[in-house]
């Protein structure tokens, strides 16, 4: 019984979090539905950073933070609220005491970050000594290590604009570097910490207060930190690091537009479902994304959507729904933004075909956002015709804090099968659930996630 209930608590953490954007939206929400043009900007650099770490392991994160009333913020969120929210996102103690430290970390560099410096921050993924394997990856801490540097944005006269956050993350570097690059006494820092106990990321986490560099001396941001770390391991690891070092080397520039315009999808999409879920009811945009990927949903996904089909066709929205949807469409946009960007360890799990097919499209909306008269729903109807290609391979996505995300598709096998022999469908008397089909309301054949024959073959249509 106990553990059941546990189980339960789980799923509705990971539901925070993955609603998450979400939920900021719902907050910010004016009466009448608008938002406030600076609130969207600074969500969408949330979300910039959030693709970056999800689908481009070798992209460096910028985000910037107002300084008003004392404080930096994000939309009405200070630094110490952000680090507090981590309380929600982990449940083990050892991830609970890191959350400990983000908060002391963000105070400190409230009070004490000065001009021409730039403060550090090294999160290690967990050793042993803080936690065993599997809840240090339950808890997202297992894999990646983040390094984030912060420095204050001035204006001509010297008056405070705000700071600028940088961050990477890394994997494969020896716990053992960290600790020898903060003990030796000629590392950049030009001191030697005292870290309280050796085997331990909590205690390389916890030196932050004196991680202090003048910005001259770190010409490479993040990536000089990274880059220190070399010295203090053997060849093997070396060769690991420096591999993905090399990767970091590439145009930055264009992996952060790249970034940006599969948030401002993204981020379309979030204001959907914040509107669905506000109404009660999913939108067109939201059924148009359902119907793209018709043939590719689970069949707990298929019962939810018919579960929730109302007699008029409406297809009435709750967390549960809004939840899964929201995964496969970061699923969806994450391997897109990975192909794109030439995340090889993701091609090489869809394979070139799969790639090169996601890469026209991708060109295609690229070429769309560029001009003028491009209409959110255009861009949406190329976005969902690689679909049902991507939910194929059913991969599972992501890293960093957000964690790995994978849609709630049908098993491969099954959906080959399943595709190839459409008449093998359960059509079904029904109502159609897509907002512009021309039978709204009437009682039709309608296929397993409620869309009418109709429907679907514009979606299919689309989708070749
Ligand atoms: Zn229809």
């Amino acid at each position: 019984m106990e553990t059941k209930s546990r189980e339960k608590l789980n799923n509705y953490d990971s539901d925070t979090r993955i609603l998450s954007e979400v939920d900021h939206l719902y907050r910010r929400r004016k009466y009448d539905g608008s938002y406030d043009s600076r609130d969207l900007s600074e969500i969408h650099e949330n979300l910039v950073t959030a693709v970056k770490e999800a689908a481009v392991p070798f992209a460096v994160s910028t985000t910037h933070q107002e300084y008003r009333d004392g404080s930096f913020y994000w939309l009405d969120q200070s630094p110490v609220d952000v680090a507090m929210s981590g309380y929600k996102f982990h449940e083990h103690q050892s991830a609970s005491k890191r959350d400990d430290v983000e908060v002391e970390e963000a105070i400190d560099v409230g009070i004490n970050l000065k001009p021409g410096k730039f403060k550090v921050f090294i999160s290690p993924r967990m050793t042993d000594s803080d936690a065993p394997y599997d809840v240090a990856k339950k808890e997202h801490l297992a894999d990646d290590d983040q390094i984030r540097i912060h420095s204050l944005d001035l204006d001509e006269s010297g008056a405070i604009n705000g700071k600028y956050m940088q961050s990477m993350l890394i994997r494969d570097i020896p716990h053992s570097a960290w600790r020898d690059l903060l003990n030796d006494p000629n590392n950049i820092f030009n001191k030697s910490l005292n870290i309280e106990d050796d085997n331990s990321a909590l205690s390389i986490m916890k030196t932050h207060a004196e991680l202090e560099i003048d910005e001259e001396d770190l010409p490479g941001g993040v990536l000089d930190i990274a880059r220190a770390t070399l010295p203090y391991m053997d060849e093997e690891s070396r060769q690991k690091v420096q591999a993905q070092l090399d990767l970091f080397d590439c145009d930055q520039e264009e992996i952060h537009k790249q970034a940006e315009n599969i948030a401002a999808r993204w981020l379309d999409f979030e204001i959907e479902l914040t509107q669905s879920l506000s109404d009660g009811i999913a939108s067109k945009t939201v059924t148009n994304f359902i119907g793209s990927l018709s043939g590719s949903w689970s069949d707990e996904m298929n019962s939810l959507i018919k579960n929730n089909t109302t007699f008029d066709g409406s297809l009435n929205m709750n967390r549960q729904l809004a939840l899964e949807l929201e995964k496969a469409k970061r699923n969806t946009l994450w391997v897109s933004a990975a192909v794109k960007a030439g995340n090889q360890e993701v091609i090489d799990k869809i394979g070139q075909k799969s790639a090169d097919r996601i890469l026209s499209n991708e060109d295609n909306i690229n070429n769309l956002m560029s001009s003028k008269n491009t209409s959110a729903d255009q861009i949406n109807n190329i976005s969902n015709q690689t679909n049902n290609l991507i939910a194929s391979h059913n991969i599972s996505i992501g890293s960093g804090c957000g964690g790995s995300v994978r849609g709630s598709f049908s098993p491969s096998e099954k959906l080959e099968l399943f595709r190839n022999k459409r008449e093998n469908w359960q059509w079904s008397q029904g109502i159609c659930i897509i907002s512009a089909c021309d039978n709204k309301g009437q009682i039709v054949l309608v296929g397993p996630c409620s869309i009418c024959v109709n429907c679907q073959s514009k979606f299919d249509l689309e989708g070749n």
